[in-house]
Order: C-alpha cells, then structure tokens, then sequence
C-alpha cells in the first residue's frame, strides 16, 4: 500500500514541475529564453512546467548568470526555502561555469560552488529546446 502511494506522488511529482528561477547575476540573455518558454510557441505549461513565484511553492530552482559574491547569500536562502526534494538546473554557460566573467573580481563561478546542481544546460544562451529537454531529462532521474 505504502510502495503504490510512494509510486503515485513520484508519477504526480514528475507530471508537475513547478520552478523558481533566480538570476544570480547574468546579462538576462538566458532570461529572455527562459521566458521564451512561457509563450504560445513553446507553450511550456502544457507538460506540467509551472513558472512559480515562491520557493515554498516550488520543486525546481532553475538558475541563470554566475553566481557573484553579492547574490550568494540570497540564492542559498532560496534554495534552502525550496521543500525538499528539490532540484537545480544550471542554465546558461555563465551558470554552468561562469562562463565569459569567471575570472572577475566578484564572480565565485557557476551554481556548483554554492548547491549541489541536477543538470546543466550549457549555451550562451542557452536555447529554449536545451531547457525543455533539460526538464524532460529529470523527469526521468525522478
Ligand atoms: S550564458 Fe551568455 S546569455 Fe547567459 S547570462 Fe551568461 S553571458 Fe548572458
């Protein structure tokens, strides 16, 4: 009984991703691909994928740019407000990596010097095909 109840939140969980983005610091390229999504033509709602405006309400925090020394602290604050199991998608090469603004005074580098990261989405920026299929991906690992 327990084992079919734990089935069916993990299927209701994977059929309804919601995500709370964070831009930690980026040029808002990776932004404007992401809301790409949110458009008739990509029409992301119709898999479940919920652009959410609160971390409690969220599964997925999906964030773009480096993270800086100033948005550091915020963006752990977020990420621990986000119930668990939770999930972070890096987007973007600058979020992956710190991509072209690595080595400036008040980059720290990508998301995984400060959270543990799902799945990263390299580009500059990173096309909104790359983010569909980013999510689609973990749905499976869920
Ligand atoms: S990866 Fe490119 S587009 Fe995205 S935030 Fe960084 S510089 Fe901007």
């Amino acid at each position: 009984m327990l084992k079919g109840l734990t089935r069916a939140v993990r299927w209701a969980r994977r059929q309804s991703l919601w995500f709370l983005h964070f831009n930690s610091g980026g040029c808002n390229g990776c932004d404007i691909e992401l809301l790409d999504l949110l458009t008739p033509r990509y029409d992301i709602e119709r898999l479940g994928i919920l652009k959410e405006s609160s971390p409690r309400h969220a599964d997925v925090l999906l964030v773009t740019g480096p993270v800086t020394r100033q948005s550091r602290d915020r963006l752990l604050r977020i990420y621990e407000q986000i119930p668990a199991p939770r999930w972070v998608i890096a987007l973007g090469s600058c979020a992956c990596s710190g991509g072209i603004v690595a080595d400036a005074y008040n980059v720290l580098g990508g998301v995984d010097q400060v959270l543990p990261v799902d799945l990263y989405v390299p580009g500059c920026p990173c096309r909104p095909e790359a983010i569909i299929d980013a999510f689609l991906r973990l749905r499976e690992q869920i």
